[in-house]
């Protein structure tokens, strides 16, 4: 995946594409990879990095959806267990099963959440984790030394999936390329080309170059996640606004806030939604919250109000309370709702599914869904673009493609883990500097740095640092400390001088006071 011959490719193509695809979040990308695998002529651009807007930011998790179970919208849940099991045996390296603790404090709970995931584990059937089992006292507090012990009566354990959401996003981009398809980042789709009212490309802009490159298609997707309505806008200036952002914060502590391998989930907070206090990465992401926000913006802060409302109802359930100053990174997403008219404004309540909208241009946007469903929604969205494209009928094959990587025999105690069957590769970079960490919080190596400029398309030091590893979202601090010397191991490598490196310093310490409590 290397830029230059990408843009190069870009600006040879003669004919139209078949498939161009804005967005390079879950959304565009697994479409990126489905259009590619029907061998379709596709490319897929993102005007900052892969998955630098919300699918990054995500909870990490793989899951059917208790809440929406609690909601009664059984539908969402059947087909998000369904995808689930079909994301972990396609990409093993990437998503793992995770336990989920719910631990009780009166006599009603531990029954009747147990009666709701029995249910649950009857409807993803086959493609079944594990089976939920109701536990003792003495149990929940083995499973989560860090349980708040006064009044409790037990809990009930169940099995979700687990994952690294940029680590999966650039993944998909490797299999999209593996499948034919172009996929670039930092070029931008500033504006749509029409012929008789019928969208034949866009103008784009380099980011990089700053130079404009025109380009032509004959189906154009739009999954641009909170951005959608902008480029719905592009195509109809009176189109309405279609998407209700709901801002969602983590906060990443130290692992001895859960202090085992089991995540807790919390199954009623003080505003009525779940909180999740997962093991991840050697440290525990706990959130979210579900904020209604009307401004948009690539990097959304966390409200003060939103912080404390998960360290307090975190703090209901451990005996260690984690407190302001416990915050290792703090990182916020905004969920691309799409609202129904008439939706009430508590953004809890929107579903979670998806909605594809055909615009009178020819144009086909996605709008919402979730990381835990990106195949299906993509499947659903190809499907159109046959029609619209009056392409050949052919069939979707993603539910057996194994994603980039793809190794069955994953060792999850490897911190290289999310690499796959790449391991060897990057070994083979320079064999004496394979396991040597820069970092004594988390890991990270030379060789890694420079496989993922060579292969992964990193173009800048919060590539590297954000999504390439996931260094910024696990501590601020120690990634701000680490932030000189990966810069200079770039700059060899992409032949960069010492003017490069200040401007990426100086970007990188802007961008990394969003995630820093101060
Ligand atoms: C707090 C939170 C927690 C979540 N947790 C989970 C979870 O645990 N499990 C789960 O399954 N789902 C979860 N989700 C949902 C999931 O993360 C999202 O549904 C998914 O990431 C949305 O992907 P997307 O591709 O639609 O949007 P995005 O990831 O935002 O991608 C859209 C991309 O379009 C690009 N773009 C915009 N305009 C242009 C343009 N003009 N030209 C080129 N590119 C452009 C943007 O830069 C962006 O990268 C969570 C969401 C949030 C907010």
């Amino acid at each position: 995946m290397l830029r230059s011959k990408n843009i190069k490719k870009i600006k040879n193509q003669k004919k139209s594409w078949d498939i161009l695809i804005i967005g390079g979040g879950a959304s565009g990308l697994g479409a990126a990879v489905d259009a590619a695998s029907r061998g379709f002529k596709t490319l897929l651009l993102e005007k900052e990095d892969f998955a630098k807007g919300t699918s990054s930011r995500s909870t990490k998790l793989i899951h059917g959806g208790v809440r929406y179970l609690q909601n009664g919208d059984l539908s969402m849940v059947i087909e998000s267990l369904k995808e689930r099991g079909i994301m972990r045996r396609n990409a093993p390296h990437l998503v793992k099963d995770l336990s989920f603790v719910i631990p009780s404090y009166d006599w009603w709970s531990s029954p009747f959440y147990g009666i709701g995931l029995k249910i649950y584990d009857m409807m993803a059937g086959k493609l079944g984790l594990g089976p939920s089992t109701l536990l003792n006292k003495e149990e929940t507090i083995n499973l989560i030394p860090n349980v708040k012990k006064t009044g409790l009566k037990g809990g009930v354990i169940y099995h979700d999936g687990q994952f690294d959401d940029s680590r999966m996003a650039i993944s998909l981009a490797l299999t999209a390329e593996q499948q034919g398809a172009i996929v670039c980042n930092y070029i931008k789709v500033e504006s749509l080309i029409k012929n008789d009212n019928l969208i034949s490309g866009v103008i784009a802009k380099d980011f990089l170059t700053k130079e404009r490159i025109k380009i032509n298609c004959k189906v154009l997707i739009n999954a641009t996640g909170v951005f959608s309505d902008n480029i719905l806008k592009m195509d109809n200036p009176n189109n309405p606004k279609l998407i209700k952002p709901s801002q969602g914060v983590h906060l990443v502590l130290d692992k001895k806030f859960l202090n085992g391998p089991h995540a807790i989930m919390v199954p009623h907070t003080s505003d009525g939604r779940v909180l999740f206090a997962v093991p991840w990465n050697n440290f525990v992401v706990v959130g979210t919250t579900d904020t209604l926000v009307n401004d948009i913006s690539i990097e959304p802060n966390a409200l003060d109000k939103e912080i404390k409302f998960i360290l307090d109802n975190a703090g209901k359930y451990m005996t260690k309370t984690p407190k302001k100053s416990d915050i290792k990174s703090v990182f916020t997403g905004l969920r691309p709702l799409a609202a129904d008219e008439g939706d009430s404004n508590e953004t809890s309540e929107i579903s979670r599914g998806h909605k594809i909208i055909l615009s009178e241009s020819g144009m086909i946007s996605i709008l919402g869904g979730k990381w835990t469903t990106y195949r299906k929604m993509s499947e659903d969205l190809i499907n159109s673009a046959l029609s619209v494209g009056g392409f050949p009928e052919r069939a979707c094959i993603t539910q057996n493609l194994p994603i980039y990587g793809y190794d069955y025999n994953s060792d999850w105690e490897d911190p290289m883990h999310v690499y796959g069957s790449e391991i060897d590769k990057i070994k083979s970079i320079d064999e004496s500097n394979f396991s040597k960490s820069i970092s004594k919080e988390f890991f990270i190596t030379k060789n890694m740095i420079i496989w993922s400029i060579r292969n992964e398309m990193s173009m800048k030091l919060e590539d590297i640092l954000a999504r390439r590893t996931r260094c910024l979202f696990l501590d601020v601090n120690e990634t701000l400390k680490i932030a000189p010397k990966v810069s200079g191991i770039m700059a060899k490598e992409m032949n960069k001088n010492k003017e490069w490196i200040d401007k990426e310093l100086k970007n990188f310490v802007k961008l990394a006071s969003k995630y820093q409590i101060k």
